[in-house]
């Protein structure tokens, strides 16, 4: 479905990705995993077309989109759900989730997307109406995920998405994304919470200082002796 072929990128003269290739399969959920700075965020932001590559391609179903702008990417369907959440905080939750919207295949059927999207999110139903800077940070994630999910995306992409938040939380979000994944929900996810992570995911690449070292199917990443010592404190 998403294929990178020897992408570099990075912002102004520096180069932050070294020739990346990854593949993800309809269906697939594949982890990036990688300490920080390793260029994780900057993948995502590529793939995304928030940043233009300086050299290779990426291809999203067979269609080469490697110079698309990030409007038309979204088009496709490949949805960023971006590290720190960002959404609108004087704006109440459903108007947020609304904004998650505007796809142009997600448009014509919000309604029923939001009912969809709320059967997964309880917590997020009982607060439709309160703004989302007065949530707490686990629900702010919530509605972040739901609000992705508002764009009936082909491709979710997560960025950290347990990022600052208490383990009791962390674990609701590994809970949401694994719904979500067992949908057929095609997904990307980059995380420091390696361990849940790979639990939840089919294979896994593992980015150090911009290039991929590693890549392999999850279980065998688990077991990987770099791996646990490097991030799994094992
Ligand atoms: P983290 O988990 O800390 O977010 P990451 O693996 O996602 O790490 P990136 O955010 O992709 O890492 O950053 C990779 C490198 O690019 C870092 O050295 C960072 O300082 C640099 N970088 C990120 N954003 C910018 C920017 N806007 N301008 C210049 N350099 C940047």
């Amino acid at each position: 479905m998403l294929r990178l072929e020897g992408i570099h990128a990075g912002y102004g003269q520096t180069t932050i990705l070294q020739d990346i290739s990854l593949t993800v399969d309809r269906g697939e959920v594949v982890t990036i995993v990688g300490a920080n700075g390793a260029g994780k965020t900057t993948t995502l932001r590529t793939i995304a077309g928030l940043i233009q590559p300086t050299r290779g391609k990426i291809f999203f179903e067979d269609r080469d989109i490697t110079s698309m702008p990030a409007h038309e990417v979204v088009d496709l369907g490949i949805t960023l759900i971006p590290e720190g959440r960002q959404l609108f905080p004087d704006m109440t939750v459903e108007e947020n989730l609304s904004m998650g919207a505007y796809r142009k295949d997600a448009r014509g059927r919000q309604a029923e997307t939001l009912e969809h999207v709320l059967s997964l999110f309880p917590r997020v139903r009982e607060r439709l109406g309160q703004s989302a800077g007065s949530l707490s940070g686990g629900e702010q994630q919530m509605v972040a995920i739901a609000r992705g999910m508002m764009a009936r995306p082909n491709l979710l992409m997560f960025d950290e998405p347990s990022l600052g938040l208490a383990p009791i939380i962390v674990q609701q979000v590994f809970e949401v994304i694994d719904a979500i994944t067992s949908t057929g929900t095609t997904v990307l996810i980059v995380e420091q919470n390696v361990f849940n992570t790979l639990k939840a995911s089919d294979r896994g690449y593992v980015l150090e200082n911009g290039e991929i070292v590693l890549a392999d199917t999850s279980e065998a990443l688990l077991t990987n002796d770099h791996v646990r010592q490097a991030y799994l404190g094992i």
